[in-house]
């Protein structure tokens, strides 16, 4: 039995259906398709809830609706008066995928705005999940609040885990975003980067020297991921080694690819793993999520 708690942003997702302008409405979002996932993998004795703020529309309510029957607890979600969710909308164009986000004004970026409630969502958790999105939205005064309470939770017990997912857009500056990063990582047991955005801001020259540098910030292991090269893994007792990911025929979209990865890892260490094979249960997750169109592909998901 435990209690896994995500906190981010869910948003509502509008994805093309056929040339003409019609739209699929879905609800995702990087810590929030984790959460998804991890739902799935877990078993039932295990909670699995989402700490975000939405606001106190029909598309709120809806959002709310989704969660609950995806068997996702939302208790510690924060209602904000008169205000509403972020959205973003899909455009295909020469067969890639483009993202447009209207979340500026979203619920969510008042996430660290009443510590009291955040002190209470984090309390009791055995497994905590957040990322560098969840901390670009709020405001960059919020953010240091923000992750004392995590490391607040953390000290009484909790495994806190972190996903370095880079949005340059959402940060005010790359310094910003750099300190933001490494700040995030200093509050979490288990840090999840990818090499393709770590090399560039922080001028790694391998996977190894990103997986020790978030080492040196106090995590204890640290799983390095490169798309379909192999994924560098770091452990305080163990030191480095690398594993191979499952090689996959063919890629359809990319969405989610980490986020599943992170909720495959975190149930198989959660499920009593080793980090080699809980991240080799990401790793066969995320290839399978890759196979298929979306953020939430119920069928890569195989039954235990
Ligand atoms: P992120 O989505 O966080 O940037 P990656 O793109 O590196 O992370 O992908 C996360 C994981 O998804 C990888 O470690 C790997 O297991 C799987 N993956 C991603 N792209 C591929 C690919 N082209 N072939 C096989 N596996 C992949």
């Amino acid at each position: 039995m435990g209690a896994f708690l995500a906190l981010g942003e869910c948003m509502v997702e509008l994805a093309p259906v056929s040339a003409g302008g019609l739209y699929r409405r879905g609800f995702a979002g990087d810590s929030f398709n984790t959460a998804w996932y991890a739902r799935r993998l877990l078993p039932q004795e295990w909670s699995v809830d989402y700490a975000t703020c939405v606001g106190d529309d029909p598309l709120s309510d809806e959002m709310l609706a989704f969660m609950q029957a995806e068997g996702i607890g939302t208790d510690s979600v924060r209602r904000i008066e008169g205000s509403s969710v972020g959205l973003y909308m899909i455009s295909v164009q020469d067969g890639e995928r483009q993202f447009c986000y209207w979340r500026g004004q979203s619920a969510a970026r008042q996430m660290a705005g009443d510590l009291k409630w955040l002190d209470g969502v984090l309390k009791g958790r055995d497994m905590i999940h957040f990322s560098a999105i969840t901390l670009a939205i709020l405001p960059p005064k919020s953010r240091e609040f923000f992750c004392g309470a995590i490391a607040r939770a953390r000290k009484k017990g909790a495994i806190v885990t972190f996903d370095t997912n880079l949005r340059p857009a959402l940060w005010e500056s790359t310094d910003a975003m750099r300190q933001g990063l490494s700040m995030g990582a200093r509050t979490a047991d288990i840090v999840l980067p990818s090499f393709d955005e770590d090399s560039v801001l922080f001028e790694d020259a391998t996977p190894a020297e990103t997986a020790e540098r978030y080492a040196a910030l106090g995590a204890d292991m640290v799983a390095v991921k490169h798309r379909s090269e192999a994924l560098t893994l770091w452990q305080r007792d163990a030191g480095l080694s690398e594993l191979q990911v499952p090689h996959v025929e063919t890629v359809v979209d990319t969405t989610a690819a980490g986020d599943s990865f992170a909720a495959g890892l975190l149930a198989g260490l959660a499920m009593g793993a080793g980090l080699e094979e809980a991240a080799a249960q990401g790793a066969k997750l995320a290839g399978r999520v890759i196979g298929a169109p979306g953020a939430l592909v119920p069928e890569a998901v195989l039954p235990a």
